[in-house]
This record gives structure tokens, C-alpha cells and sequence, in this order.
């Protein structure tokens, strides 16, 4: 890895950020399979389809700076991933495994909240104001998604929380 500037630097981060929506493209599929909860199997779909947009963002963003999205393999998402695919085998109670692969997932959109802070600074930083506003509007995309998870978890006035079914058994 040859990092001699923050552009250098910058290229690299990205392309950690696109092997992990990458392998996640392939992951989330297998979450939402894995969900029994109608609602949580919402919400891992819904954020497949942005993990899509989110990849292209990223393509688009290499594009105009005339680089290759290629090269990197992300290694905590595949340990994130490898840690979500434990959950997916587990037997058990449903409810509890719900629990178990929201917490999987939020490590995950918070693996990725982190990455897309850097990059979004690192971006405005070196000029790029296009690729600022992709990459803030990832970065917004992951926090909701987190979010959502937690709503999911903890319920609301007229739902009940994934947690809370877990625990009444
Ligand atoms: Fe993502
Ligand atoms: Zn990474
Ligand atoms: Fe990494
Ligand atoms: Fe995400």
C-alpha cells in the first residue's frame, strides 16, 4: 500500500468501502432469508436495494477521478459477515435470532457510518464537492438504517420490539 497523500489515502479507503458493499450485496439477501419477522425482512431488503446504489455510487465516484474500484478486500466486513452467517445457521427460537441478526447488521451500518464519515471528510477536504454529496448521502443512508434497526428492536407506542418478544418466552 503506497500512501504518500491524502488523495492516496482517500483511493484507498474507497475501495475498502467497495469490497465491503460488495460482499454485503451478497450477504443481505441471505439476512433477510434468514429474518422471520415480516418487518425485519422488510428493512434488510430495502437496504439491500441501497446497498446497490450505494456500490454505484462508489463507481461513479472512481469514474470521475479516473481510478479502479478494484484492489482491496475489505477484511472486517468479512468478519462481520462470517459473525451474521453464525446467527443465519443458529438453531433456536425465531424471535431470539431476529434479536441476534439485528445486532449482527448494526455492527455492520456502523462498520460503514464510520467509513463513510472519513471518506465524506476526506472528499470535501481534497475539493470534490460531488463526491461529497454521494458520499453524505451513503453516510445518511447507513445512519437510517441503523436507525430503522433500532425502532425495530426496541418497538414503538403501537409495536411491539423484537427484544421484547425475545424475552417473553
Ligand atoms: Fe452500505
Ligand atoms: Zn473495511
Ligand atoms: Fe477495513
Ligand atoms: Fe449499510
Amino acid at each position: 500500500m503506497q500512501l504518500n497523500s491524502l488523495k492516496d489515502l482517500y483511493v484507498e479507503q474507497l475501495r475498502d468501502l467497495y469490497s465491503a458493499e460488495t460482499q454485503l450485496v451478497d450477504a443481505l439477501p441471505k439476512m433477510a432469508q434468514a429474518a422471520s419477522s415480516t418487518d425485519l425482512k422488510k428493512a434488510f431488503q430495502n437496504h439491500l436495494d441501497e446497498t446497490r446504489t450505494q456500490k454505484q455510487r462508489l463507481e461513479q465516484i472512481f469514474s470521475e477521478i479516473g481510478t479502479s474500484p478494484e484492489g482491496e478486500t475489505c477484511k472486517a466486513m468479512e468478519g462481520l459477515i462470517k459473525e451474521g452467517e453464525q446467527v443465519i445457521q443458529a438453531n433456536g427460537d425465531p424471535k431470539v435470532k431476529d434479536a441476534a441478526l439485528i445486532a449482527a447488521a448494526q455492527r455492520v451500518e456502523h462498520y460503514e457510518m464510520a467509513g463513510y464519515g472519513t471518506v465524506r471528510t476526506y472528499a470535501n477536504e481534497l475539493g470534490f464537492s460531488n463526491a461529497k454529496s454521494l458520499l453524505q448521502r451513503t453516510l445518511d443512508e447507513e445512519g437510517n438504517a441503523d436507525k430503522k434497526l433500532n425502532s425495530l428492536a426496541e418497538g414503538g407506542i403501537f409495536s411491539t420490539g423484537i427484544n421484547e418478544k425475545a424475552m417473553a418466552r
